[in-house]
């Protein structure tokens, strides 16, 4: 049955650590049935290890819930950077699909699921090893599709592809969401893949979220010091302090004072459904007249 408020992830106060390092950091967001929410931030944000946590794989230790609304088994599904560290080199693609069906409780043959996922008939005979990396992907993305997945989490899809094939590789993203309705949680470092595809973002500093909004706003209008430098690519000073306050604090161009050393701001709602963690007086926070100037 469809879900009454089209919620179908929680995540609700998700906090991850590797030992004394604390990755993410009371990370809260939801994302509804055929949505797509995007996750930006450096490395070391922690995009990985929220993505692995909601895929239930492997991520340190902690606190915090993720919850799936009336999922199936095997409702979540990973495509990962690199498509190689989960295909079988000497497997043909036809036996990779075929076992994805069994395993995923997929319904059809393999050439219906080659039809649905634009899989070429020519391929189904080829092995793994012979193809391009956009094609291992575009295997990888039919597998995940065999089945009814819930939710796909996309641990930066393309960014190992070339640029040549990245557009086809997200449109069949695109249109597998269409097709589907599935949810993704789609993690990526590229503003641009990102704004192809999320209908919401949320942006991930040191574990942290500052900014979460719908994407056209948060792209177009940032109004977090740091989604500001993200998104005009402004080099930022590479140095860090670790105080109790604000985490960016150290390379803030708009860095207030002691108050963004001591206190932490709390994520704030600044129009409907776009909150920032920042002590700048909403007037006073960038914007996107500032960041084209
Ligand atoms: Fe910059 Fe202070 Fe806002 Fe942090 S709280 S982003 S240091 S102005």
């Amino acid at each position: 049955a469809p879900e009454p408020d089209g919620v179908r992830l929680v995540v609700d106060g998700l906090t991850r650590r590797y030992g004394k390092y604390r990755a993410v950091d009371d990370v809260s967001f939801t994302i509804r049935r055929g949505e797509v929410f995007g996750l930006v931030g450096e490395s070391g944000s922690g995009k990985t290890t929220v993505a692995r946590t909601i895929a239930g794989l492997p991520a340190g230790s902690g606190s915090g819930t993720v919850r799936l609304e009336n999922s199936r088994p095997r409702g979540v599904q990973m495509v990962f950077q690199q498509p190689d560290a989960t295909l079988n080199p000497s497997q043909r693609v036809r036996t990779v699909l075929a076992r994805a069906l069994r395993t995923l409780g997929g319904r059809g043959t393999v050439e219906d699921l080659a039809t649905r996922t634009q899989v070429e008939p020519a391929l189904l005979p080829a092995r793994t090893t012979d193809l391009s990396g956009g094609q291992k992907q575009r295997i990888a993305i039919a597998r995940a599709f065999a089945g009814e997945p819930d939710l796909v989490v996309c641990d930066e899809p393309v960014s190992a592809l070339d640029v040549s094939v990245q557009a086809g590789v997200l449109e069949l993203l695109a249109e597998q969401r269409e097709r589907t309705g599935t949810s993704y949680l789609f993690i990526s470092h590229d503003l641009a893949v990102v704004g192809y595809l999320a209908d919401r973002v949320g942006v991930l500093y040191r574990g942290r979220l500052v900014e979460v909004g719908p994407t056209e706003a948060v792209l177009s209008g940032p109004h977090h010091p740091y989604t500001a430098a993200l998104v005009s690519a402004t080099a930022l000073p590479d140095t860090d302090r670790s105080g109790t306050g604000c985490r960016f604090a150290a390379r803030c161009p708009h860095y207030l004072g002691p108050r963004c050393d001591t206190e932490e701001p709390e994520l704030r709602e600044i129009t409907p459904g776009h909150t920032v963690r920042c002590h700048l007086p909403i007037e006073d926070l960038p914007t996107d007249a500032e960041k084209r100037s």
